[in-house]
Order: structure tokens, then C-alpha cells, then sequence
């Protein structure tokens, strides 16, 4: 029987999303979307020591911020909640019983003093059938000492009893068989007494089988819990229905070799962040996606092809192209490196493609920054269709077009020494008389009227247009000139060039 396709995104509230989770969360609501699947957002906080205030709406806006959907989740609701794992102690308090009454798992209590001892008397210790039954634990000890530590509170854990010798088989989507022995697994603790919580381990899977999670769509990092959770839902019971099991490919150093790290972004000038994170504790500010002016479908594009490609080389697809193209069949086992600049490259082209008037929204804020209160939208947006085709982030708007909005103090040294020679006030001075002169200011008028005046008198074509620019610019750059003077009211074009020709010596 086909199952319903159910994805989970489960993070763990314990700091910022990197983007290599945003990536996860994007693959798991793409292959949602394309199988009119569920798509849910769990929250994992079952380690309260790591708990990190604000994580949580975090992840909410970042994923909002991307276009990644939620259709169950803490915010969204949904009928296999709550969402939230430390909300849910009581359900998994069922399936710890059934463990231990079952014999699958057992108590320990052995204290970390008697852990740290036993990993140095037995070299490579790890706690598991070979080395349990030198442990204080409910296999060891009498029944009626377990039942005296229970009766005097005293803290236990519960482990899980792996089996020793036994081939553990995962099936991935990606990674095709991956087989194990159990002999390298250790008995993973499941639960604490302290706070009646279990670990990530247990809850994990209880709640992706009440949830009636179809696929594990979740980084390859979680590969090797992958087989004590095979283990783990055959020990409850529930192997028929367990999910189907995808790992994705890690996303690399752009050089070098290893996993991307934050100090990767720091070093090379990327975030690797979705959006800005403020360290509640250190204070710390990690750069965003979204802050330094990146469009979301610029990400969301350039994540898709880190691990996934189209098999062909289509490379700019929105979100609708990658539900219809997406599949694990083109996803790689290996490594994908993160090529930031190719995200850049990305971002190049959907600031082209992308709508002026939501770029002026983008860019009002970097206008005020600037001291430009309150502008006329419409001009802006005039602006920044003349200029977006030559940014990379929505911040290089202000680098293209700041002269139309401040008007030049200084002019580029090396333009004048190239450009302004001593005839260039005269010549300028005569072109503010043929610029007074033109009623329609528009480009392909005022271009022709100038022009030929500029042939009329047989002065060099470059030389005066270079002129004109350093004046109304600053410098020898940017945009067609009759495109600028187009925009701006002419007499400040005229303003600027009577200011060039007092100050340029
Ligand atoms: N809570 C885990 C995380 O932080 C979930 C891993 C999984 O998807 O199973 O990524």
C-alpha cells in the first residue's frame, strides 16, 4: 500500500538554522509539494541544556523568509501535536515502560565518576554488551537493590540493550543498502530520570511513528544514528511502518576539505546563516542571508543545486520549477561544495529579474542609512531599473546609484586628470545653454540634441561626455549618461555641472 508521504523538518532550538538545515527543510517541503504530501515542522528540545532562547522564531522566520511551507507545526497546528518535544514527556514515558518490560532496554546507574573510571581503566570503552555487565545497572544488580534506588530517588538513565553481532541494514534513497554490525553500536542512553526526558534517539523515532512519518529527509551527519533507529523501531514494534530513510549529501568547504563551518563564511566573507542571528549570550552577531541582501529565491535556487542537479544544465528555477523537477534519483552521495559565489552569481540574476518596486522597498532602508528620508518611490524605482542589472546585492543599489541622491562633494582624481583639461569649463558652460535649450529630456531626445551639437563644433565625443559624467557623477561611471539625465530634474544636472566647473581647478 502506497503511504501518504509525510516529511518532518525537526530542528533542535540550540542556536541559529545553519543553511545546511535550511537546506534539509527546502528538500523535505519540495518532495512534500510534489507528492501532495504533508509537510511538518517538529521542534526537537528534548536537550534542555542546549536550549538557546529565540532559536525557536528563528527558525520560524527563516523558513517564512524562504518560502518554506509548514503545514503542521507549533505555530500551524495539526492533529499529531503538540509540536514541540518537551511537551510531549508523557507520551514517550509509554514507550521507555515498554522497552524495559519488553527487555530491550534496561536502567543504569552508574554515576559520571564511574563512567569517566571505566573509560580509562578499558581501552575504546563504549557501554554495550560486552562491557554491561561490569556496570552498575538493572542487569547486574539484585532486583531488591534496584527497587531500594528507585524507592531513594536516585537518578538512572535508561539504555538501549543492542544485540551484539547482528548485520543492521538502512535502506536510503540515496545511499542505496548501508549495512552495519551492531557490534560497533554503543547502548545509547533513551532516557533520563533528572528530567524525565528521553534523548533525541527515542524521541525521534516515537514521534516520527505517531506522526506517521513516511520519509527521514535529514542530513548525512544523522547517518550514523540511522542504525539504532532501525534497531529501535524494530524493538517497539513498529518495522513495518518505518520510514524510508534519505541522507543528504554534506555541504563542504568551498576550499580546502571537511564540512562548511561558520569560521569558512567568517574567513571567505559569506553568511552561513539564513538571517542575521544575535547571540543572546555572547552578544555575538553572526551575519544573514537576508541582511546582506540576498533575495529569497535567490537561496532557494542555489541550494536546490548544492547536492541535487536537474540533469540537464537548467540552473535558474523557482521553488514551482523544483517541485516539478526535483528527485533523490539526481541527488549525489558525495559532498557538495559550498560555492558561494555561485550564490552571488545567483543573486546577480534575480535582482535583474526582480520586480523595481519590491527592490524599492528593499532599498529604502540602505537609502535612510544614507540620509535619503523619505524619497519619491517612484523615482526610486525609476533608479533602480536603470541600475539593478549591475548588482549583486540588494546594498550594491546604493554603490550604482548614490549620485542620484547625493549630489557629488569630491570628483575621482584620476577621471580629472584624463578628462578635464583647460577648455572643458568653456566647453561645459556652452553645454549647459544647449541642456536650457531641450524641452523633452528624454534619453534618445537629449542624446541627439547634444550630439550633434557635440559634431557641430567639432569637439572630441569622448572627452566632453567624459566631462559631463565627472560632473553630474563624480566619476567616470555608471549607467548611459542621457539615461541619468533622463531621471534627475535638469536643473540639478545643470546645478552639478556649474558646481564642476567652480570646483574642478
Ligand atoms: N533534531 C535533529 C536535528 O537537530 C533532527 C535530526 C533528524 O532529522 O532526525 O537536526
Amino acid at each position: 500500500m502506497e503511504r501518504k508521504v509525510r516529511v518532518r523538518f525537526a530542528p533542535s532550538p540550540t542556536g541559529p538554522l545553519h543553511i545546511g538545515g535550511v537546506r534539509t527543510a527546502l528538500y523535505n517541503y519540495i518532495f512534500a509539494r510534489q507528492n501532495g504530501g504533508d509537510m511538518i515542522l517538529r521542534i526537537e528540545d528534548t536537550d534542555s541544556k542546549r536550549f538557546v532562547p529565540g532559536a525557536e522564531d528563528y527558525i520560524n522566520e527563516s523558513l517564512n523568509w524562504l518560502g518554506i511551507g509548514i503545514d503542521e507545526g507549533v505555530r500551524e497546528g495539526g492533529k499529531y501535536g503538540p509540536y514541540r518535544q518537551s511537551e510531549r514527556k508523557d507520551i514517550y514515558r509509554k514507550y521507555v515502560e515498554q522497552l524495559l518490560e519488553g527487555g530491550k532496554a534496561y536502567m543504569a546507574f552508574d554515576t559520571p565518576e564511574e563512567l569517566e573510571k571505566a573509560r580509562q581503566e578499558i581501552p575504546n570503552f563504549q557501554y554495550d554488551a560486552h562491557t554491561r555487565d561490569k556496570m552498575r545497572n538493572s542487569l547486574t544488580l539484585p532486583k531488591e537493590e534496584v527497587a531500594r534506588m528507585l524507592e531513594n530517588g536516585e537518578q538512572y538513565t535508561v539504555r538501549f540493550k543492542i544485540e551484539p553481532d547482528r548485520e543492521v541494514v538502512v535502506n536510503d534513497l540515496i545511499r542505496g543498502e548501508v549495512k552495519i554490525n551492531s557490534n560497533i553500536l554503543d547502548d545509547k542512553v533513551l532516557y533520563k530520570s533528572a528530567d524525565g526526558l528521553p534523548t533525541y534517539h527515542l524521541a525521534n523515532i516515537v514521534d516520527d511513528h505517531l506522526m506517521e512519518v513516511s520519509h527521514v529527509i535529514r542530513g548525512e551527519e544523522w547517518l550514523p544514528s540511522a542504525p539504532l533507529h532501525v534497531l529501535l523501531y524494530e524493538a517497539l514494534g513498529w518495522k513495518d511502518t518505518m520510514p524510508q530513510f534519505v541522507h543528504l549529501p554534506l555541504l563542504l568547504k568551498p576550499v580546502g576539505n571537511g564540512k562548511l563551518s561558520k569560521r569558512d563564511g567568517d574567513k571567505l566573507g559569506f553568511p552561513v546563516f539564513p538571517l542575521e542571528w544575535h547571540d543572546p549570550n555572547s552578544g555575538e552577531v553572526s551575519s544573514g542571508y537576508r541582511e546582506q541582501g540576498y533575495l529569497p529565491e535567490a537561496v532557494v535556487n542555489f541550494l536546490a543545486l548544492l547536492g541535487w542537479n536537474p540533469g540537464d544544465d537548467t540552473e535558474m528555477m523557482s521553488l514551482e520549477d523544483l517541485i516539478k523537477k526535483f528527485s533523490f534519483e539526481h541527488c549525489s552521495k558525495s559532498g557538495a561544495k559550498f560555492d558561494y559565489k555561485k550564490g552571488i552569481w545567483f543573486n546577480h540574476e534575480y535582482i535583474g529579474l526582480a520586480d523595481n518596486e519590491r527592490l524599492t522597498e528593499l532599498f529604502l532602508p540602505i537609502l535612510k542609512e544614507h540620509g535619503v528620508d523619505n524619497p519619491d518611490k517612484e523615482f526610486v524605482a525609476k533608479v533602480i531599473g536603470l541600475v539593478k542589472g549591475r548588482a549583486d546585492l540588494v546594498p550594491d543599489l546604493w554603490t550604482q546609484a548614490d549620485f542620484f541622491f547625493k549630489a557629488p562633494e569630491t570628483y575621482a582624481e584620476k577621471d580629472v586628470k584624463k578628462r578635464w583639461s583647460p577648455e572643458t569649463p568653456a566647453i561645459m558652460e556652452e553645454l549647459i545653454g544647449v541642456l536650457e535649450g531641450i524641452d523633452d529630456m528624454s534619453s534618445a531626445n537629449a542624446e541627439k540634441i547634444v550630439l550633434d551639437w557635440i559634431a557641430n563644433k567639432g569637439y572630441h565625443l569622448g572627452n566632453v561626455m567624459n566631462a559631463f559624467r565627472l560632473a553630474v557623477v563624480g566619476q567616470c561611471r555608471g549607467p548611459h549618461m542621457f539615461d541619468i539625465t533622463e531621471l534627475m530634474p535638469k536643473e540639478e544636472v545643470i546645478r552639478r555641472i556649474r558646481r564642476a566647473i567652480e570646483t574642478i581647478k
